[in-house]
């Protein structure tokens, strides 16, 4: 996409983002985009939001940006009602196409659906082989509609029953809201693995991925959806039910290093703070003489700040990022390229020259990203770049959604520490250790997902590549 700098393919990314709200009287449909608008971190392929005038549902969804697939105003225009999802996605499970941009809307004997998840069902293939054996048409290639056909196939009259009848098949890591006429439902997957948390307007409910999305509609948070729970939002209010009796929470360590907004709140810890705590303890784990701290913009500027606190070291702008490019940017030209044009993200030459630079990332994926960053900085006159990473080394692959498929895209799988310094070019490179990132938690240790850094998969592995 971007051949300079920064490799997309170097990053986790996270699957999507989901938001709904019921709030009679409200512009639902508007509040929805601004909630969307809040979540774009989470996804940028396609957006769509789903409104119910209690009746009828109707459902707008493109390919692009929140503000690309809602230019026209007219799209928000046509969403009128007093419930509404949306959803924007980044996709991992299923191409990026429109047919697989969310909400997913259908109709079954008990009339329409809107269904909008965030994650990724580990038995999402087995389900949908199974279904398609026995009838099932599928028009997509997202778990949504895995789903929609199970709620549809139970023989439960109502919504709540259906819905619990059909999580019983699933597996993985999951985040739904399901929208009827007149009712929303929002589930947590059993381990809770994908954040969901439930908010309130002055006059209704909001339930959306992360807390950021209720600060910017002015909604209050009220709590956490609990793993293995599911509520229904209607107009008597919030009603809780479990369809799972969890042993463990198993949120995704990788919402606090990366995936969620610093002004985001998981398990009552704000995103911010916590990845300043990372930053000084890969700090004290790794201490540096150096001239000055920088971090790679925007995920690790609050770690970065915590690594300049620790080592007692100005903490400097090192690199200016450019945030206006969107689908319709037009590709540097293999000529152009040929210049080192740096479209994404450029150093700032006066700061760094001369200097002795810590570089703050938050994680290695590749290694394709630090290794030309790091060059970027030298060729802007560093006289030394010490590269500290606010995770422990992602030495194997996610099953629940993230798109770090196989192993060797690792470097960490592949190659020793030093190994990825001597690659990357860095004068000395430091990982956070898993004990660190745990302690700076403070919560008890097994109530994060961290498969991915030590191969301890909530739900087995095994069990993941059988049900395939
Ligand atoms: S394996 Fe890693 S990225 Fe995937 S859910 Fe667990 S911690 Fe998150």
């Amino acid at each position: 996409m971007f051949p300079e700098i920064i490799d997309p393919r170097d990053k986790m990314h996270e699957e999507c983002g989901v938001f709904g709200i019921y709030a009679p009287g409200s512009a639902v449909a508007e509040l929805t985009y601004y909630g969307l608008f809040a979540l774009q971190h989470r996804g940028q392929e396609s957006a769509g939001i789903a409104v119910s005038d209690g009746e009828t549902i109707t459902n707008e969804k493109g390919m692009g940006l929140v503000a690309e697939v809602f230019r026209d105003t007219s799209r928000l225009e046509k969403l009128q009602g007093h419930l509404a999802v949306g959803h924007v996605r980044y996709s991992t499970t299923g191409e990026s196409l429109l047919m697989n941009a969310q909400p997913l809307l259908v109709r079954y004997r008990q009339g329409q659906l809107a269904i909008v998840l965030n994650g990724n069902l580990v038995n999402g293939r087995r389900l949908r082989r199974q279904l398609e054996a026995t009838g099932s048409i599928f028009q997509a290639t997202t778990d949504s509609e895995v789903i929609a056909h199970l709620i549809a196939r139970s023989g439960e009259e109502e919504i709540t029953a259906a819905v619990k009848n059909a999580l019983a098949y699933l597996q993985g890591a999951y985040a739904y809201i399901l929208m009827t006429p007149d009712q929303l439902i929002g589930i947590r997957d059993p381990y809770g693995i994908r954040p969901l948390a439930l908010g309130k307007t002055g006059n209704g409910y909001i339930l959306a991925s992360e807390t950021c999305a209720f600060d910017i509609v002015g909604a209050e948070f009220v709590r956490e959806i609990e793993p293995g729970e599911m509520v229904i939002i209607d107009e008597h209010g919030v009603h809780s039910t479990r369809f799972a009796h969890s042993t463990k929470q198993a949120l995704c360590i990788f919402e606090f290093i990366y995936f969620a907004r610093p002004d985001s709140d998981l398990n009552g810890r704000n995103v911010h703070m916590v990845r300043k705590r990372f930053g000084r303890r890969v700090a004290q784990e790794h201490p540096v003489e150096a001239d000055l701290v920088t971090g790679v913009p925007d995920s690790s500027l609050s770690a970065a700040s915590g690594v300049a606190e620790q080592l007692g070291l100005p903490y400097e702008m090192g690199f200016v990022k450019n945030r206006y490019i969107g689908r319709t940017f037009i590709q540097p030209s293999q000529e152009i390229r040929a210049l080192g044009v740096r479209i994404k993200l450029n150093p700032v030459r006066r700061i760094v020259e001369g200097k002795r630079v810590v570089l703050v990332d938050d994680s290695i994926v590749r290694g394709t990203t630090s290794m030309r960053i790091i060059k970027m900085l030298r060729d802007a006159g560093a006289t030394a770049v010490h590269m500290l990473i606010t995770s422990p080394p992602i030495i194997a692959p996610c099953y629940y959604g993230i798109d770090t498929s196989s192993a060797d895209q690792l470097i960490a799988a592949r190659l020793t520490i030093e190994e990825i310094r001597e690659q990357i070019g860095a004068d000395s490179l430091g990982f956070l250790s898993e004990e660190g990132m745990l302690d700076c938690m403070d919560l008890p240790r097994d109530s994060f997902c961290t498969a991915c850094l030590n191969h301890c998969y909530p739900v087995k592995p095994e069990d993941c590549l059988a049900a395939q």
